[in-house]
């Protein structure tokens, strides 16, 4: 029998457990929340707070009994504390000019965890995995974001194929979100100007703890904010023009008034993304007023510590606002810093003297900031060429503007099962040195027969989860036609090669370029010796109609008999689907219009997880790819026609498809084994692993970006 006190306790510490996302990234921890309630767990959307709040002490103390939970309770309550109180850590070592003051990273979206809707795609899981890797290395880290009520949206996939969004409203008694205290020990209410004659939109506080490090949330939905003011914390990339230029000074703005409220004094102001780039404004003006300074000057130290990152190619990426939406909203902070109208308007302008220009947060940024990079190497090059009009008087090599290439988060993208095979076979503490070469070598030892039966779960999982979706997307009214479902459900095989292939529906993208040549594809698909399998998962912009039709394209050729059920679209893709396909596929597939990909992290969770790219050669792959660890389309070469291009690309998808990637997985030895496939499987990890992760990437931003920023000290922009 267990105690009151020690019932207590149990629940205590179940709770501090699941109010620390550390839990996010440790299977072990998710294990026992699972256990407690596997039905409640996933009613509860993975959400470990909702959970407990809806289990009463005496189930909780019955079930940790019976499953004998306690112990492993205990042993995961004790590695939070030791985690929290490490103090043998990368940055303690390696970047003490950073320990004093911490990196604020501001991003308008953040992808923690499913259970945590702030985010839509990449860019927001890469803030999600950037702030994990920084609290693993023990750098001191401080996220700022919004707090959406209504998140991005779910999706779901009607009759007729199109996509619907529904909204679900963020509750803060069930989420590992705390009202923020101020420097005066009181819970903390920002005010943000906006307008003129002393308007504000105000806005609370929150606090999430990640691990070591935290993330501070705004939040508009206050009494004292009039509907249009709340509206601005409604939707993550929702709303018009005038909600987006309210949010982007909520976000910037009013994430440094916040930080100082919370007495948090950074050293360094990394901006992910232009749309918090109003912060260096806000950061001049506060040292304007302190110490008298001019704006001249101001801003000569305030960019000392910028840090700007710039992740699209893409000309819509880029947030421009009109002159006049500008000067209605910032005529406040722009009296403040003593600047005109037109002078204000020339920090967002390349060319300050064209009054038509329109203001270009991406400009403003690239202008504030000490140090600017791009998110690959070739992403770098393209980026430098995009701007060069910046810097007019420079070649277009020597634009500053540098890359550090994006990662992911290992121990948040690595299955269970592959952690178990690594601690096997990669070095000892292999999870701390995951930067290092020499970490990855053991993937060499692992035995065929052990790396193919991990495939094999993870494939089954994977095929499993597809199921027990079109089972539910079937049930839905006036969604997946039941036939369908129950065709796709059946002929769905973990024994067939399976390509995935999920991400954001946006047009650059071309999810539907491998449907191009649909007989070739069906032949392919259907082939009864060497059959493959397709699982497409991703949402579309509620406004990009474009994206919508290629959703809508993929639903109808799922229902196509001729397809014979072996091609998939799952709905409301987030992180959980993504975890699933992630983990549990052969091969990814990557088709952007190069060079529109800026770097792209998917197919970096995949070669993790021994799955492999099958890829153009953009973004990061280009980078990686030596030809054997991997599978190229194309040779990187841009036609001007982007019809042309297409045709070829899909073109070369097809023969590598059919002439390589089948035959490859499907030649199996005397024992049944795919020898040369698994080959090029240890090969992808052993070339890939240590440098594509976010471990590896924010190293490499201490050392390039954030050391000199925070005057440790100071280099040249090194742009390779
Ligand atoms: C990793 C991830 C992405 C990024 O996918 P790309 O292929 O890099 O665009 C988008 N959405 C989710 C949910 C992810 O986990």
């Amino acid at each position: 029998m267990i105690t009151r006190d020690e019932a207590k306790l149990l629940r205590l510490k179940l709770e501090r457990l699941s109010q620390n996302l550390w839990w996010a990234w440790h299977p072990e921890v998710i294990q026992v929340f699972r256990q407690l309630d596997p039905d409640l767990w996933r009613r509860c959307d993975h959400n470990p707070v909702a959970m407990l709040r809806s289990m009463s002490d005496a189930l909780i103390i019955e079930r940790s009994h019976d499953l004998e939970l306690n112990a492993r309770i205990e042993g995961a309550y004790r590695s939070l504390e030791t985690y929290l109180t490490d103090t043998r850590t990368w940055a303690i070592a390696h970047a003490g000019a950073l320990l004093a003051r911490p990196v604020a990273y501001f991003s308008a979206e953040f992808g923690l965890h499913e259970s945590l809707p702030l985010y839509s795609g990449g860019l927001g899981v890469l803030a999600g995995d950037h702030i994990k890797s920084a609290s693993d290395l023990g750098l001191p880290l401080v996220g700022v974001s919004l707090l959406y009520r209504e998140g991005y949206f779910r999706q779901w996939i009607d009759r007729s194929g199109y996509q619907r969004e529904t909204y679900a409203n963020f509750d803060s008694a069930v989420q590992p979100v705390r009202e923020a205290i101020g420097k005066d020990g009181r819970k903390v209410t920002i005010e943000v100007p906006v307008g003129s004659n002393g308007s504000v939109i105000r806005a609370r506080v929150w606090r999430v703890d990640v691990g070591r490090a935290s993330l501070v949330l705004l939040d508009p939905h206050v009494p004292e904010n009039d509907e249009r003011d709340r509206a601005v914390g409604t939707r993550l990339y929702g709303g018009d023009r005038e909600t987006r230029i309210r949010q982007e000074i909520l976000l910037g703005v009013g994430g440094v008034i916040a930080l100082k409220a919370l007495g948090i004094v950074p050293g360094v102001v990394h901006l992910n993304e232009g749309h918090s780039a109003f912060a260096v404004l806000e950061l001049a003006r506060q040292r304007m007023h302190e110490d008298g300074m001019s704006f001249a000057d101001a801003m000569r130290e305030v960019r000392q510590k910028v840090v700007f990152t710039t992740h699209t190619p893409v000309e819509a990426g880029h947030d421009r606002f009109e002159p006049d939406q500008v000067e209605a909203h910032l005529v406040g902070l722009r009296e403040s810093l003593g600047l005109s109208r037109e002078g204000f308007m020339s920090l967002g302008r390349v060319n300050p003297q064209d009054a038509g220009e329109p203001f270009c947060m991406t400009v403003l940024a690239l202008k504030c900031a000490t140090k600017s990079n791009g998110v690959s190497a070739l992403h770098g090059r393209v980026t430098r060429r995009m701007w060069h009009s910046l810097w007019p008087h420079h070649g277009e090599q020597e634009v500053p503007i540098g890359h550090v290439t994006n990662g992911v988060h290992v121990p948040t993208w690595l299955a269970p099962e592959m952690r178990v095979l690594y601690d096997r076979h990669l070095r000892a503490n292999w999870p701390v040195h995951l930067a290092h070469p020499e970490t990855w070598m053991g993937i060499d030892e692992v035995p065929d027969i052990e790396l193919w039966g991990t495939l094999q779960i993870l494939k089954s999982k994977l095929v499993r989860f597809v199921r027990r979706r079109l089972v539910q997307q079937g049930e839905h009214a006036d969604g997946l036609d039941p036939d369908v479902a129950t065709m796709v459900a059946d002929a769905f095989d973990p024994n067939v090669l399976t390509i995935g292939f999920a991400r954001r529906f946006a047009q650059y993208k071309r999810a539907t370029l491998i449907l191009r040549d649909r007989e070739r594809l069906k032949r392919i698909l259907t082939n009864s010796s060497r059959p493959v399998q397709i699982i497409f998962a991703g949402k579309a912009h509620p406004h990009d109609e474009i994206g919508k039709g290629l959703i809508r394209e993929i639903r109808h050729a799922m229902s196509d008999p001729a397809f014979q059920g072996r091609l998939a679209f799952i709905d409301d893709f987030d992180i959980n689907v993504a975890r699933h396909l992630v983990q549990g596929v052969d091969v990814w597939l990557n088709t952007p219009t190069r060079p529109l990909e800026a770097s792209g992290t998917s197919g970096q969770k995949v070669l993790l997880n021994g799955g492999r790219n099958f890829s153009i050669l953009d973004g990061w792959f280009p980078e990686g790819y030596d030809g054997q660890n991997g599978f190229a389309i194309g040779s990187g070469e841009v036609h001007v026609s982007s019809q042309v291009q297409e045709e070829r690309d899909a073109a070369d998808l097809m023969r590598v498809l059919e002439e390589e990637i089948v035959p490859l997985f499907y030649e199996r030895d005397s024992w049944g084994l795919p020898v040369r496939w698994l080959a090029r499987v240890k090969r992808a990890v052993r070339t890939l692993g240590w440098r594509f992760n976010t471990d590896r990437m924010v190293m490499d931003y201490v050392t390039h970006c954030y050391l000199p920023a925070a005057g440790a000290w100071s280099c040249e922009v090194d742009p390779h």
